[in-house]
Order: structure tokens, then sequence, then C-alpha cells
């Protein structure tokens, strides 16, 4: 680590008419001087747009990758997860607003290079870098640089991302990263315009775009009671995924009362039922309960012979019978990156 930095020059935007303006969202930020986007982490100074955030990492720890949630991607791996604060999005129930939704002036007193953060990954024994826990997509160019640097190593990386990105910016990210998990939050673009200050269909092109370059791509949808639980949506969603790619894991997640949004409890274990029973019908091979252990819905059952090949308990592989993804049982070959 050094000591502090000039933020550094942002990628992803445009002089236009003496402002700035970001394409690495689609908000698509027109900033004047001295402005700061909705995310907060990128800045207009001396004319150019700064990213407040490029070489500031947070949180770094090493988690299982079960954690992300990836559960189709090199189970049992140990992953190197990092963030700097801030989002594009503002979600009223967000589980991590202490890192997403930071105010004011961002920290700046230290710098880690790429190649340092990947260093302490190997370290630590990962096998993967995730970018993850507020959202890779505003510290992009870092985030990038970082997964450069893995890739020169050896190393894989995945994106744990709300899926709210620009077209270039996802390409690019296409390009680079080897897996990810996509917060798909509602099928209602009022409900992502309303509580989110988002849009549905960007969030949608991602995961087309994604599955279609060939990166793994997982999705979670933390399931909301009185926002997002209703059979009518979670079917919706369940539809989309599987026109998309039945073998695409879906996992429906236990909201648990967070920020601005505690007038109401946690999601009811059979809400969480209802939307693993909605994934089955709508031809989704793989859905998941995710935060409540125990459930039994964490396991992984072949879909041909309807054994469990993969126990799980609360991110933890108990026992794997896949050889490089081929059912023990009868040989079939399970979707994902063994
Ligand atoms: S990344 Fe930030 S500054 Fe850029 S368009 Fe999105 S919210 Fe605005």
């Amino acid at each position: 680590m050094s000591g502090p930095q000039q933020p550094a020059v942002a990628r992803f935007w445009t002089a236009d008419a003496g402002q700035a303006r970001c394409l690495l969202c689609p908000h698509e930020c027109l900033l004047d001087e001295g402005q700061t986007g909705l995310c907060n982490v990128r800045k207009v100074e001396d004319g150019q747009l700064r990213s407040l955030v490029y070489g500031h990492p947070v949180g770094g720890a090493v988690d299982p990758i079960e954690k992300k949630p990836l559960f189709h991607f090199r189970p049992a791996s140990a992953t190197y997860s990092y963030a700097t604060v801030g989002c594009n999005l503002a979600c009223t129930f967000c589980q991590n607003y202490t890192l997403s939704q930071v105010q004011g002036s961002v920290a700046q007193d230290s710098y880690v290079p790429a190649e340092t953060l990947v260093e302490d990954a190997i370290k630590a024994g990962c096998r993967t870098l995730a970018h993850t826990y507020s959202e890779p997509t505003i510290f992009l160019e870092y985030a990038l640089d970082v997964a450069r640097a893995g890739n020169a190593r050896g190393l894989d990386s995945v994106f744990v991302t709300n899926g709210f990105i620009g077209d270039a910016a996802r390409e690019e990210v296409a390009a680079t990263i080897s897996a990810a998990n996509i917060d798909l939050k509602a099928f209602s673009d009022l409900t992502y315009r309303t509580v989110c200050r988002g849009r549905l269909q960007p969030v949608l092109d991602s995961i087309v775009s994604l599955v279609a370059a060939g990166v793994w791509v997982e999705v979670t949808t933390l399931v909301v009671p009185g926002l997002n639980d209703s059979p009518a949506e979670l079917g919706d969603i369940a539809r989309f995924l599987a026109s998309v790619s039945p073998a695409i894991p879906w996992h429906v997640s236990r909201f648990h009362p967070s920020f601005h949004m505690t007038d109401r409890g946690v999601t009811p274990a059979a809400t969480l039922a209802a939307a693993r029973t909605a994934g089955a019908e709508a031809g989704l091979q793989f859905v998941y309960i995710g935060n409540l252990p125990g459930a039994n819905g964490e396991d992984t059952i072949c879909p041909s012979c309807q054994n469990v090949v993969v126990r799980r308990h609360h991110f933890t592989v108990v026992e794997n019978l896949l050889n490089k993804g081929s059912c023990h049982f009868c040989g079939h070959q399970l979707a994902g990156v063994w």
C-alpha cells in the first residue's frame, strides 16, 4: 500500500457539451464539473470523469465459492472476495448497505495495486477472485485490472452483480470473467424503478448476453414478502430464466429485514418452497433455497436420475458425488464448470 493518490481517470464516458456523460451503467449520468454520479463514486474533476474508488478495496476475505452463491462453478474451492464502496442501485432492502450506500466523500487513505490483491489471493490459496459484496460495475476499471492481473497468474474471476451495466462495459466483462451470479430482484419494471432506482430490461439483457457469451451464469432472487413473492411473479422469473437456459441455477433466498425495509418479517419457508416448485414447473433443472440452512434446498439433484449428487449445508459441500460434473449414479453430465 502507498499513500493517497489522485483519483484515476475513468473509462466508459464521453465529453458532452462541457459535461461528462458516464456510460458505465444505464443511468448514463450527465455530470457537471465537481458533480458525482448516482453511484457516489464517479466524479468530474478537471474536466475528466474519475473513479474515486480505483485501487481502494474493502472487505478482502476468503470465502467458499458457494457463498457467492455459485453452486456449479469449481465447487468447494476458495475465492478471494473484495469490493469497493458504492452501488449504482439503491434497493431499500439492501442486505449490504453499509458498503453499497456510502454518502459523502470516499476514503482515499490507501492504494492497493491490482497485482497486490492478486498476490494476496494466491497466498490465501484461492483459485478465483470474486468481485462482490457491493457492485463490481461501479468499480469496473479496477475490477477489470484485478481480473486481468489474476488471469495472468492463473486465477479466474467471478462477478456477483446486479446486472445493471452498460453495453460496452458488459462486453468487456464477458470477455474477461469466467462466471457470474446476477441478481434478478423482481420481474416488474415498476419495482426496479421505485424500490431499487433501476430498470428491469438492462438486467434481463445482462443475463441473456453473458450466457450467450459463454460466461457461467447463476441467478439469485431475494424473495421479499409482499414485494416479489406472488406466484405469478416468481413464475415469470422462472419462465424467463428457463427460456434463456433451463440449466441456469436459480437461487431463491430468504429476506431479512434490513436498511429501509424493516416493515415486514423474514420470508416464510413455505414461500421459498413455492418458488422452488415454480422453478421446477417452468423447467429449470436447478433451484436452490438460500439463507435457510437445513431446509433441504441446498443440494444438487441430478436432473436425469433424481439422486442427490452434491450435499451442502450452509455453503459447505458435505458430499460431492460428481466426477467432473458426471453423475455418480447414471453418468449424466450436469451443466457447470467442474
Ligand atoms: S456508474 Fe455511476 S456515474 Fe456512471 S452512469 Fe452509473 S450511476 Fe452514473
